[in-house]
């Protein structure tokens, strides 16, 4: 497929177009220079695709980062090894802080420590969102292949087309290309165009709680609490957690419902924050001098997780990330699917050597089960995170489960392991921990030991 030359023609927004000249490179527009979408641009341009990355925000080089939008995130093994094939894994590893386990804050300001894996040395990474994003967008541009277009708000996809229609401070903007990539997140305009079709199915389920960030500070210039964990003070039906950041502050975000009891509508001003916090969260409440400020300043954003049967139209309009799977954010995984869905779709243009069409018709069908699978847990992880974590009940089950993978290595294999852990698909991931099949495990893992037991014992005997 090439390039259409479509420079000067008027197109349907009436405003200047602008696309390739022909040539032999496909032009692929992506819509969303957020973290899939950038490292698509990396892996596409590595191709020899000629990418166009659009995004409505301003140059985040020069405008810096959007207060309140989750300032870092928590990477793991899904994520490392989409970076890791295109040789950006060490970059990034090396401006992040691994988080072993978590720390659990009760009411009174104990805590009590929790590795995540068996050996206490596997460990999910705490990394700024914005400087992850800029280090994608630096690797996508240092191909002359690829060029960014900031403050360009996709307002739609013709029909039947791969055109695009943007709003630009200097007035409307039309782009032809031979494929168009949705990666503008959980509200994707680019998703309009393939929800509009007959047949195509949509949720969009808002969870019923609402998140705030705010800020523990540094003390004397340490970490107020251990960094090498991600700390959880669990309330029930809310909770707050903490991330470590570089600068010895943590990002912490208030997971809240919007109304009743320990809600946004009942601690609606830093005032009442304050005090909220100093009964609730006391511990940390000592710690975060701008708490009244913050809370006031910062913004409640929405949780939602979005369902769309079909995340293709015409074999050349796509979707990518949360655009096709927005998900709560319980288990750390968002970010990490979006970088799964950018390897599965450069394994399928592999496969189908470099066909669209079947190409994004297989990796639709392989990912789809996969983001279904972890939406679903990142919902369960949610009561597990504000209610199970707190009680001693759960921390003993957490030690008995490492237990099991310690004397049964291979058998048994915790969720929470084989999510973070592994790239073993998702949907698998499910199938492998429901309590049946670790009861199965359990049992498998038994009749080995005892195996391995008599034939000890039986070659004793033997020696004797
Ligand atoms: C509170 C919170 C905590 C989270 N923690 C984690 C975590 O620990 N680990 C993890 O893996 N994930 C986490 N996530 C999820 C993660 O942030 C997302 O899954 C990830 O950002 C998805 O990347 P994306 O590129 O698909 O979408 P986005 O990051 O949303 O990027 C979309 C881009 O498209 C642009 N855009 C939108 N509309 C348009 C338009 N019309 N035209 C042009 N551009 C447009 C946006 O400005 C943006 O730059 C968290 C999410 C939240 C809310």
């Amino acid at each position: 497929m090439s390039g259409r030359a479509t420079s000067g023609a008027r197109g349907p927004a009436d405003g200047p177009t602008i696309g390739s000249p022909s040539g032999e490179a496909t032009h692929v527009a992506i819509v969303g220079a957020g973290l899939a979408g950038c490292l698509l641009a990396v892996y596409l341009a590595r191709r020899g695709m000629r990418v166009s990355l659009f995004e409505r925000r301003p140059d985040p080089r020069t405008a810096g980062a959007e207060r309140g939008r989750s300032i870092n995130l928590a990477i793991s093994a899904r994520g490392l090894d989409a970076l890791s094939r295109i040789g950006l894994a060490e970059a990034v590893l090396s401006t992040a802080l691994p988080m072993r386990g978590r720390q659990i804050h009760n009411e009174r300001g104990h805590t009590a420590f929790a590795p995540y894996s068996a050996d206490g040395e596997r460990a999910i990474n705490s990394i700024s969102r914005s400087g992850l994003n800029d280090t994608l967008l630096a690797a996508a541009l240092a191909s002359p292949a690829v060029s960014v277009a900031f403050e360009h708000r996709l307002v739609r996809v013709a029909p039947g087309s791969c055109t695009c229609e943007f709003e630009t401070p200097a007035g409307p903007v039309v782009v032809e290309a031979d494929i168009v990539i949705g990666a503008d997140g959980a509200f994707s305009a680019v998703r309009s165009r393939l929800q509009s079709a007959p047949g195509v199915s949509y949720r969009q389920d808002y969870l019923a709680c609402q998140y705030k960030e705010l800020t523990i500070a540094a003390q004397d210039g340490q970490y107020a609490f251990r960094p090498d964990a991600l700390h959880i003070w669990p309330r029930g039906g809310s909770m707050m957690i903490a991330l470590p950041n570089p600068d010895k502050t943590f990002t912490c975000t208030l997971f809240w419902p919007p109304t009743g009891p320990d809600s946004f509508e009942r601690v609606a001003d830093g005032p009442s924050a304050l005090a909220y916090f100093e009964q609730r969260y006391p511990d940390a409440a000592q710690v975060m001098p701008t708490l009244a400020a913050d809370f006031e300043a910062n913004p409640v954003g929405n949780l939602v997780t979005i369902g769309c049967s079909s995340w293709v139209a015409d074999g050349r309009v796509a979707l990518i990330g949360d655009a096709a799977h927005a998900i709560v954010p319980f288990f750390g995984q968002g970010a990490n699917a979006a970088f799964e869905d950018v390897v599965e779709l450069d394994r399928c243009l592999s496969e189908h050597n470099e066909d669209w069409a079947g190409a994004l018709s297989d990796y639709q069908s392989r990912r789809l089960p996969n983001t279904d699978a972890i939406a679903q847990m990142a919902l369960q992880n949610f009561v597990e995170m504000s209610e199970r974590s707190a009680s001693r009940l759960f921390r003993l089950s957490r030690s008995v489960q490492h237990g099991l993978e310690r004397r049964l290595p291979g058998h048994y294999v915790s969720r929470y392991e084989l999510v973070s852990f592994s790239t073993i698909p998702y949907a698998e991931v499910v199938e492998r921990t429901t309590a049946a099949a670790q009861a199965r495990s359990v049992a498998r893992g038994l009749a080995a030991l005892a195996g391995d037991l008599l034939r000890a014992t039986v070659r004793g005997r033997g020696e004797d």
